[in-house]
């Protein structure tokens, strides 16, 4: 999602778009690999020279919370969200070799997992899938 999109976003919704959580969004969406939490700092200590780990938590838990970015848990990394709508879960194919990261939509998957978690008293806070192989440019 293009940075306008998430001033966009967040004027739509009422939420306030700080300066830090805008740049630790624009660090992620410039790193063409899911990027860690540690090195966000690195990149955000280059902007403000005190920027401190809670600085980058806190933004991020800010995006996670309203789908601007996710969170790669098997790479513990995070990536832009590439659709520009808020969705339920999130499904992903992870190449083992490069790191690259796509998000994919199965998007009959989040109806049947609320359909059968209904039936129990389960309340889902989030759910990811995330399936490991080979991408096409690592297969040759
Ligand atoms: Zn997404
Ligand atoms: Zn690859």
């Amino acid at each position: 999602m293009p940075l306008k999109d998430i001033k966009k976003g967040c004027e739509a919704k009422g939420l306030r778009l700080t300066t830090s959580r805008q740049d630790v969004y624009e660090i992620i969406e410039k790193s063409d690999k899911p990027i860690g939490a540690y090195e966000i700092l690195e990149k955000l200590s280059l902007i403000h020279s005190a920027s401190k780990p809670p600085t980058v938590y806190r933004a991020l838990d800010f995006l996670i919370k309203h789908n601007f970015i996710h969170r790669i848990e098997s790479l513990n990394a995070y990536i832009v969200c590439e659709e520009d709508h808020a969705h339920h879960g999130s499904q992903f194919i992870v190449c083992d070799k490069c790191t690259r990261v796509e998000e994919i939509h199965l998007c009959h998957l989040p109806k049947e997992i609320d359909s059968r978690l209904s039936d129990t008293k389960f309340q889902m806070l989030y759910w990811n899938t995330e399936i490991h192989g080979l991408c096409q440019a690592c297969q040759k």
